[in-house]
């Protein structure tokens, strides 16, 4: 709808009114004829007909483009009332500057206004007059609050999902690992440990799959007396082979022959290797083989041995069932 020629108070021109609502042109469009309406109204004329109002050329929505600029810039030096001149603005404006002056406009209901009631809250002019602060700024932190709860749920989903894709996709790695394990009777278990220096207690490596068992690597700070210094020699790394066995499973017992190897990590130091034959059986759940005194702690921490590097060493174990 295109705008009521009252508001404007000279004469104007033929070329400017739109043939459909007969007012000024309000957003220009034009047909492929050259025939030019506001875009509100030939639009709605086209949602039913399929032709130009003025010459019946066929013409459809995706036909239409803006209108020429020359008409466009000349509409926009009319001189136009502001639309709340009812409500008392006496403001005559260019019509391109229209959209700008009514946004500002004083007599505008809905201009966006600051309160100055203290909250500085962001209203329409005519919210202000039933605007409190208190209340409207407590409505405004439990929206917040719903959707923080929404997106918080939302998240919770997402990261459910994603867990219970991560562990189906753990379960088929095992299980390809136990099919593949099943028909192999060697391994090599390479495990480096990290943060070496700050080992308390001890740390398992993967596991492997050889015969069914589960096979892993223990790394542990050994202590004979617990509370002595770093340097006490009674302190020492244990390296072992551990072999694990699922719960419920029979009496069993296997025999393997086992290479424990600290890899060195510097150029001309040789690897420390230790290499036995062990019975693995079921009499204890979580069975393990190896040496509590592979090397002396203060040796290992020395960087000059060659076995610490950027405080981790790698150990590796080599064992094949008999
Ligand atoms: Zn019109
Ligand atoms: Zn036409
Ligand atoms: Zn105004
Ligand atoms: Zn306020």
């Amino acid at each position: 709808m295109g705008y009521d020629l009252d508001r404007f108070e000279q004469q104007v021109d033929e070329e400017f009114i739109c043939p459909i609502c007969c007012m000024v042109l309000e957003d220009t469009v034009e047909a492929p004829c050259q025939h030019v309406f506001c875009s509100g109204c030939i639009n709605q004329w086209l949602d039913r007909e399929s032709n130009c109002p003025s010459c019946r050329e066929r013409v459809v929505q995706s036909d239409l483009r803006p209108g020429p600029r020359s008409l466009r810039n000349l509409l926009g030096k009319l001189e136009i009332k502001c639309d709340f001149g009812r409500e008392g603005c006496r403001r005559t404006v260019k019509l391109e500057h229209l959209a700008a002056h009514i946004r500002e406009c004083d007599y505008n209901p809905r201009k966006m206004v600051k309160c100055t009631k203290g909250c500085e809250m962001e209203l329409q002019s005519c919210q202000m007059s039933a605007h409190s602060c208190v209340k409207d700024l407590r409505k405004l932190v439990d929206e917040l609050r719903t959707e923080q709860k929404r997106m918080f749920e939302e998240f919770k989903t997402a990261l459910s999902k994603k867990e219970a894709e991560m562990s189906q996709l753990q379960n088929r790695v095992e299980q390809m690992l136990r099919i593949t394990g099943a028909s192999q009777n060697e391994a090599t278990i390479q495990y480096r440990v990290l943060n070496i220096t700050s080992l308390n207690g001890m740390v398992l490596s993967h596991g492997v799959f050889v015969q069914n068992f589960e096979w892993k690597i223990k790394a542990k700070h050994f202590l004979k007396n617990y509370g002595n210094e770093t340097t006490n020699p009674s302190r020492s790394l244990g390296f072992y082979l551990c072999c694990h066995e699922k719960l419920g499973s029979r009496t069993w017992r296997c025999t393997a022959d086992v290479e424990l190897r600290l890899i060195s990590q510097k150029d001309g130091v040789k690897d420390i290797v230790e290499r036995f034959q062990r019975d693995f059986t079921s009499e204890s759940f979580f069975d393990s083989w190896g040496i509590p005194n592979f090397i002396r702690w203060d040796e290992l921490m020395d960087p000059a041995r060659g076995f610490i590097k950027e405080d981790s060493i790698l150990l590796e174990v080599r064992f094949r069932m008999i």
